[in-house]
């Protein structure tokens, strides 16, 4: 059964934001979270949230620019992508991690989340890492019912955006059940 616990992504961001900064400051880079949305509840735990935001974070500064912005943008998602069409019913929230960085080359995109799969750039080898980082992400974010896109444009940066149920009101019920 998925993790049942109320979780503030905004308040996860923030904790993630934080614990990065350092890592940040190195490349002289700004990690920016903006959001509408009062509300920003999901149902889930949030250990394993940090990590996924963590990762995705993570990876957004040390695959982006010196100098450059990593964008987290929490929204409610106006069109959801078909694997969570079970919840049409309720609110999705999106969660957009977006770097500037030399992007990722199409045919990559598909295998990314694979276990040890490493784009060979110079850069990914200067950088190093093992490839676990997207396959936790993964997993985590089915677990919580959920689920990830990943866009990008050579020579301008990835979007790495995560979709989790909303915990409103109305929601809380139906997710339970769910
Ligand atoms: P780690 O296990 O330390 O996270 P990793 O960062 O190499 O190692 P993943 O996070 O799984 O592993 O990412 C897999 C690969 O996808 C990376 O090696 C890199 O080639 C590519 N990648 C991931 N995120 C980005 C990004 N934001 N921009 C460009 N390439 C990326
Ligand atoms: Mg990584």
């Amino acid at each position: 059964t998925p993790p049942s616990n109320d979780c503030d992504v905004s308040t996860i961001i923030d904790k993630v934001a934080m614990a990065l900064k350092v890592k940040a400051d190195a490349k002289n880079m700004d990690i920016r979270v903006t959001t509408n949305l009062e509300n920003t509840h999901t149902i889930g735990e949030e250990k394993e949230l940090i990590q996924v935001f963590q990762n995705l974070i993570e990876n957004a500064i040390k695959y982006g620019h010196q100098d450059s912005t990593v964008d987290v943008k929490i929204d409610l998602a106006k069109n959801p992508p078909a694997a969570l069409a079970r919840y049409r019913h309720s609110r999705i929230m999106s969660v957009s991690v977006c770097d500037q960085s030399d992007g990722i080359a199409r045919e990559h995109l598909p295998r990314l989340t694979e276990r040890f799969y490493r784009v060979d750039t110079a850069r990914s080898r200067a950088v190093g890492g093992t490839g676990l980082g997207l396959a936790i992400v993964k997993h985590l974010v089915q677990r919580h019912r959920g689920t990830m896109t990943i866009e990008s444009e050579v020579g301008k940066g990835s979007v790495f955006t995560v979709y989790l149920p909303a915990r409103t009101g109305d929601n809380v019920h139906k997710l339970h059940r769910a």
